[in-house]
């Protein structure tokens, strides 16, 4: 196993864009706060070329090889404010290529709109999705790295999180390493890192096996379930181990321990939360900058661990560019229309996300239209759905099994459809008819879009889980839909009153489909006390 920098160098090959290893700082102060015995960050911040930061680790080595290295022109994706988008933008200044941008609606803030400027400064074309998922729909190839060509031009796939990038992480482990064994940091038990597209993660876990640091990685996601799943992880640590191998540079060891931390996403990739804001406001005082949709959530997420790592050894990964970025004075005439409107107004984000998944489900429902797609279901004789139709109730019933966490009864399975369509009643028609939608391309996304030959509800139980897996994992053309069908399931499922019991819950105060005025009236104390006198009006209602 080769374990020193200098061999692994050698070994394949690279831009040679991170040259000497980003500084270690410690924060004895903010340690004793905490509790721990010892806190650093690693500043890629400062690592020296394209502005610093972790992607610039990852380009190093994609950008170096084929198809990249002789292409004139790359074609990139991610948010409209995307670091990859920044980095491979400033990769192709530095070596004269075009960059063709394909970039998909976030939530706005200061940071988002810097990288934007940049980007939108030195693309070569900008191209606008409202949504990830219809980056998905209109350039599959974007999101899958099995076609990597997008009108001719080699695609880096979101994050550049692909085996060859990863191999930019089993360098910064070994580069890492070399400072513990030089006394420059104590060896961490827990490294601290943003989770993304899942590369910085799932490469780091990796390569810190390889290089023999015995330290747990803990991945603090800062997007959505479906885009991050351990699946994905999995596959990442899988390709790059394999590609470590085909290389001469094996054996590679299994990873270290990955967590991931969900609780600091707060209500999305892009969206600040209050407790990444305080973590910002913390390490400021320390004179860090980190920026509150990455690094401060991933800082937030050691905040929150603190207190139950009494005395441990803590490394966070300061994976963002430094500031300022360049861009020039006119580069919001360079927009596309749609995002420019967009971004004076980004009040209509939320319709528009709406209107694409719609888009996507009558997409997929006009290729499936054909009878043999749409008839053949058992009847539900007990099912008397309001909003949904017997066959909407069956690809609920078979996404429920599929995806309730084991062990559930057949029966809590079966109810999910009817308490789903009760909640459904209530919803504005254009919410109903969404969820028919997303309904529909679950069903058929097995068929003409996902390779296979039958429709979800015909499929194994296993069969499905693997399939809606998948469908998260891929980040792209369906995930939206998953996101959606989990969440139903779930409002049907824990509508259970045995399902209460496992979240805390006691139940209502009286029990359902009581008649405060029926003849079972009784006493129910803590109600009664809530219940406004007959005839009482709302604080400064109007007559
Ligand atoms: C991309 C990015 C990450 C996450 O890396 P992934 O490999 O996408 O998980 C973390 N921090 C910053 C600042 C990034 O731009």
């Amino acid at each position: 196993m080769v374990r020193s920098l200098e061999a692994f160098d050698d070994a394949i090959p690279r831009r040679g864009w991170v040259g000497a290893p980003s500084p270690v700082t410690a924060l004895p102060r903010l340690a004793a706060d905490l509790g721990l015995a010892h806190l650093a960050i690693k500043r890629d911040d400062l690592c020296d070329a394209l502005f610093g930061g972790t992607k610039v680790r990852k380009l190093d080595y994609v950008l170096a090889a084929p198809p990249f290295a002789e292409a004139k022109a790359w074609v990139g994706s991610g948010g409209i404010g995307s670091g990859n988008m920044v980095a491979l933008v400033a990769a192709g200044s530095a070596l004269g290529r075009e960059v063709h941008a394909h970039l998909f609606w976030t939530p706005v803030s200061a940071g988002i709109l810097d990288n934007l400027a940049f980007t939108a400064s030195g693309a070569a074309s900008l191209t606008f999705h409202p949504s990830r998922a219809a980056i998905g729909l209109r350039q599959t190839s974007l999101m899958l790295s099995s076609s990597p060509f997008v009108g001719g031009h080699p695609a880096v796939p979101p994050g550049t999180s692909m085996p060859l990038g990863l191999v930019g992480l089993v360098r910064a482990a070994l580069e890492l390493r070399a400072q513990i064994d030089a006394g420059e940091l104590e060896a961490p038990s827990r490294i601290y890192v943003p989770l993304g597209s899942g590369g910085l993660a799932a490469g780091l876990s990796v390569g810190l096996a390889y290089a023999g640091v015995d330290a747990q990685v803990v991945a603090v996601a800062v997007v959505e379930r479906f885009i991050s799943t351990r699946m994905r992880l999995r596959s990442l640590q899988r390709g790059l181990a394999t590609l470590l191998e085909a290389r001469g540079l094996g054996p590679v060891p299994p990873p270290v321990p990955l967590v991931v931390a969900r609780d600091q996403v707060g209500r999305g990739y892009g969206v600040v939360t209050a407790e990444s804001l305080a973590a910002c406001e913390l390490l400021a005082a320390e004179g860090l900058a980190l920026d509150p949709v990455y690094v401060g959530k991933a800082m937030a997420g050691l905040l929150a661990d603190a207190g139950r790592m009494r005395g441990g050894s803590v490394l966070l990964w300061q994976t963002a560019r430094r500031a300022p970025l360049p861009h020039d004075e006119g580069w919001r005439g360079k927009l596309p229309k749609a995002l420019a409107r967009r971004i004076e107004d980004p009040a209509g984000a939320d319709a528009s996300r709406r209107r694409a998944l719609f888009a996507v489900g009558a997409v997929v429902g006009a290729s499936v239209l054909g009878a043999r797609f749409l008839g053949g279901y058992p009847a539900r004789p007990s099912f008397q759905g309001g909003v949904l139709s017997v066959r909407e109730a069956h690809v609920l019933e078979a996404a429920a099994e599929a995806m309730l966490p084991a062990p559930v009864s057949a029966e809590a399975v079966a109810s999910v459809p009817e308490r789903v369509d009760r909640y459904l009643t209530g919803m504005s028609a254009g919410t109903q008819r969404e969820v028919r939608a997303m309904l529909l391309l679950i069903e058929h996304g097995t068929t003409p879009l996902g390779g296979r030959l039958r429709r979800f509800t015909s499929l194994s139980a296993g069969e499905r889980s693997a399939f809606l897996d998948g469908l998260g994992a891929r980040g792209g053309l369906l995930s939206q839909a998953y996101q959606g069908l989990r969440d139903l399931v779930m409002v049907g499922y824990y509508q259970q009153p045995s399902t209460w019991g496992a979240l805390g819950y006691g139940g209502p105060q009286v029990p359902l489909g009581y008649d405060p005025h029926g003849p079972e009236r009784r006493e129910w104390p803590t109600y009664d006390a809530m219940r406004a006198p007959v005839g009482a009006r709302p604080k400064g209602a109007q007559r």
